[in-house]
């Protein structure tokens, strides 16, 4: 590192548990982030605030004014622009440094499992099932953690899946993808701004324990908070037996027909 880099990361590397090596590491990593949406805004500035190296955001949507509300990474002149290019020129201004590739497009199938196996950790800011599927089973694949979280009205949830270890549960564990899972509809059901802050925060702190191997993760467990009281619960994450995805079974059919918004 660099004079200007020493000052810059300074306050990282006063902390004992991260210090100049653990800095480094974050230098030197590469982060998937997938939806440049409420959750993905705060993600993004926390990662790129911290000096992960390389970033690679992907989302096909556009900025709108009713995004503005809640994704913060985005600027009201920033309307009509793809997310993904409005973004990244935001986290250029804060830290030039990181490196930001940007996918504008819904990723899947190999573009998707290129992208995952490429990156050290994937967090998961997307708004439907489908996709949150489709990551999960590309880093079961190639074996790295997962940064899931999702926020819709009040209600936030957040959990790693660290498939570095074979013995971790994967969101197919979680959320079968047959499961009776309920309809919602973003545009109609609302969320509450900060709550996508605050989960979105969550997952960046999260991923950059991961990425330094500091702390204990949140793999194994799911939190839900509820922002009305501010109550978190916190349920711990069993493998399934019987899941098809992480334990080398066949593959379930995805239900392309349901279509939920978690994000917002
Ligand atoms: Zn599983």
């Amino acid at each position: 590192m660099d004079d200007n880099q020493l000052l810059r990361y300074s306050r990282h590397i006063l902390l004992p548990e991260i210090g100049i090596d653990g800095q480094d590491r974050l230098l030197a990593s590469h982060v998937l982030l997938i939806g440049a949406g409420g959750l993905g805004a705060p993600v993004s500035l926390y990662l790129a605030a911290s000096g992960v190296g390389k970033l690679t955001i992907c989302d096909a949507d556009e900025d709108d004014l009713t995004n503005l509300q809640r994704q913060i990474v985005h600027y009201t002149d920033s309307i009509g622009r793809k997310k993904v290019e409005s973004a990244r020129d935001t986290l250029k201004r804060i830290n030039p440094e990181t490196r930001v590739e940007i996918v504008a497009q819904r990723v899947a199938g190999a573009l998707l499992e290129e992208l995952v196996e490429s990156a050290d950790l994937v967090v998961d800011a997307t708004d439907n099932f489908a996709t949150r599927h489709a990551i999960n089973r590309a880093c079961v694949r190639f074996a790295r953690p997962l940064v899931s979280g999702a926020a819709i009205r009040f209600d936030g949830q957040i959990s790693v899946f660290d498939l570095r270890d074979p013995a971790s549960a994967c969101y197919h564990c979680l959320f079968p993808e047959s499961g009776e899972l309920e309809e919602m509809r973003c545009a109609v059901m609302g969320v509450f701004a900060p709550l996508v802050g605050i989960i979105g925060a969550m997952q960046a702190a999260e991923a950059l324990k991961i990425l330094t191997g500091i702390g204990e993760t949140l793999n194994g467990k799911l939190l839900m908070l509820d922002a009305l009281t501010m109550q978190w619960r916190s349920v711990r994450l069993r493998k399934d037996p019987a899941c098809p995805v992480c334990m080398g079974g066949e593959t379930a059919q995805v239900d392309q027909s349901r279509t939920s918004c978690q994000a917002g």
